[in-house]
């Protein structure tokens, strides 16, 4: 065991002592008073506790944010606001150890990741600086009678609402307010309980950075007390929410009552299709890691494997012996592969369908178990875990489960895998492995998946537009339309003659 120790010194300890939430610009307690604790999922232990924020702290946020956006936040000229994104990402970069410590102690993501996603999220920073400058309306030629000049604006939509869940929330938190610093809306951001910790760090940095106070607010709370008044806030003009597709539906009826704009990055259950001429060396790791970054608990993961009944069984063995290869640890350990669930909910849900495989008739090949024993014991571990004969109608081959478990399904024809691959209610994503050009972009254009990766997985980038068909969300994170998304267009006609 390997523990990581940060270089230097932390600012911030996390050392278990009680949080507090950050509205207009001040630490604050919720006003019930109450508060929650935070558990690290390797061990169990309470990192800190945090305010119980609801209803009456989401009117207070909201209060604030809608100060900021009508007051000093509605002078910043975009030049101003891409200099104050600028320092928030060298903050991030000067700091990135203790962000990813935060996130590695909250909610078990090894810190090898944790730490090699600095340069995505300064990165992200960087981007919506670029942006700031770059949005603009413009100006449109008419057919109107008479001297009329027509032109449009681009202007900040008002106060957001960010709801965002647990599996990554550094990233998560830049997604939501990266944009919203860019296009000059303000946010209230909604973490999960799961994972409260890192979004309060965020909020210290982004204040150290200069963001007027009101601009960003963290209010923690669970999804009913904190996450739904925020959803039906009638003053947050739009809600950007990240999660459940379940959530997701409840979002969109709430926020029916002001006709607030959302955005939706919700579930998937993403086909990885790994065709007989695939690249086997290359493959198996990628398909491997598809599903078992993170333990599993990501939007993206390749959960149901098709592969060409040819290689099928090479294919699988070798899955197994990768699998069997992963070292599962306390994610401070540098040299964990796989770090804890996120709850002991999360595991319950794992377990279920860990039974609920071979019940149903799927072989299971390698893992399926939760580990109980020595420093495993008080944590939330689960074997990387690969199912085979699996067919398409079985639970784990339908739901999305988020744990380090791998469906594997063969096919005989494209066709047949493509319509397989679709036959699902999501489409967040999709993969596939091949060294056949034609055969690439058919599949491409056939796949109904917001992302399409060949010969690759995981490639997020944030110039490049992330998002889901059907019932994997709306709306799109990363590229230039994710900064429309904050913005109204307004047009305007002006009679000269
Ligand atoms: P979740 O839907 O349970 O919770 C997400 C957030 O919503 C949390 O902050 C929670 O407190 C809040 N919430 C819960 N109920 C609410 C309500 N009624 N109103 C308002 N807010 C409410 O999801 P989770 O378990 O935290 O995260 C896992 C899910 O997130 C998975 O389905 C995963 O696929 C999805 N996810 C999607 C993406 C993506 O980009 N598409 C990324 C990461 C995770």
């Amino acid at each position: 065991m390997t523990l990581f120790t940060p270089p230097k010194p932390l600012r911030r300890p996390l050392d278990g002592r009680a949080r507090q939430m950050f509205i207009g610009g001040e630490w604050v307690e919720a006003a019930s008073g109450r508060r929650f604790d935070s558990l690290n999922p390797a061990t169990g232990a309470v990192l800190a506790s945090v305010p119980a924020g609801d209803a009456a702290d989401i009117d207070r946020a909201v209060a604030a944010a809608r100060a900021a956006f009508e007051g000093p936040w509605s002078r910043f000229k975009p030049y101003e606001r891409q200099q104050l994104l600028l320092r928030i990402a060298d903050l991030f970069e000067a700091h990135w150890d203790e962000l990813a410590l935060s996130d590695t102690l909250d909610m078990g993501m090894p810190i090898a990741r944790t730490r090699a996603n600095r340069n995505r999220v300064v990165g992200m920073l960087r981007f919506y600086a670029g942006q700031a400058t770059a949005l603009h309306g413009a100006t449109i030629d008419n057919s109107l009678p008479g001297d009329v000049v027509s032109f449009t604006r681009k202007e900040p939509l008002g106060v957001v609402g960010a709801i965002i869940p647990w599996n990554a929330p550094t990233a998560a938190s830049i997604w939501k307010i990266g944009p919203a610093l860019a296009t000059g809306c303000t946010v209230v951001l909604k973490p999960s309980e799961e994972a409260p910790l890192t979004p309060l760090l965020i909020a210290e940095l982004m204040a150290e950075a200069g963001v007027p106070p009101g601009v960003v607010n963290v209010v923690t709370g669970t999804g009913a007390e904190a996450g739904a008044p925020l959803a039906a806030h009638p003053g947050v003009d739009k809600l950007v929410f990240t999660g459940s597709t379940a959530t997701g539906q409840a979002i969109v009826r709430a926020s029916a009552g002001n006709l607030k704009k959302v955005s939706l990055e919700l579930g998937g259950k993403s086909p990885v299709i790994v065709c007989a001429d695939a690249d086997m060396d290359r493959a198996v790791p990628l398909a491997a890691m598809a599903v078992f970054a993170n333990s599993g608990q990501i939007c993206i993961a390749g959960s149901r494997l098709f592969v060409a009944r040819a290689i099928h069984d090479e294919f699988v063995a070798r899955l197994a012996a990768f699998a069997e290869g992963l070292r599962l640890g306390d994610g401070l350990d540098e040299t964990t592969d796989l770090g804890p669930l996120v709850s002991r909910r999360q595991l319950d849900r794992v377990e279920g369908f860990l039974a609920r495989g071979p019940a149903e008739g799927a072989r299971l090949v390698t893992g399926g178990a939760r580990l109980t024993t020595g420093a495993f014991a008080a944590g939330h571990f689960v074997q990387p875990t690969v199912f085979a004969d699996v067919a398409d109608d079985m639970t784990i081959a339908r739901e999305e489960i988020f744990g380090p478990v791998i469906s594997a399904l063969p096919f005989d024809t494209l066709d047949e895998a493509v319509a397989r691959a679709n036959a699902t209610p999501y489409g967040l994503a999709a993969g596939v492995f091949t060294r056949d050009l034609t055969t690439t972009h058919r599949l491409i254009r056939s796949l109904q998946a917001g992302s399409v990766w060949v010969n690759t997985y995981h490639a997020i980038d944030p110039a490049v537009p992330f998002g889901g068909y059907r019932m994997s969300g709306y709306g799109r994170e990363g590229g230039v339309e994710h900064l429309h998304e904050y913005l109204n267009t307004k047009a305007a006609f002006i009679r000269l003659d």
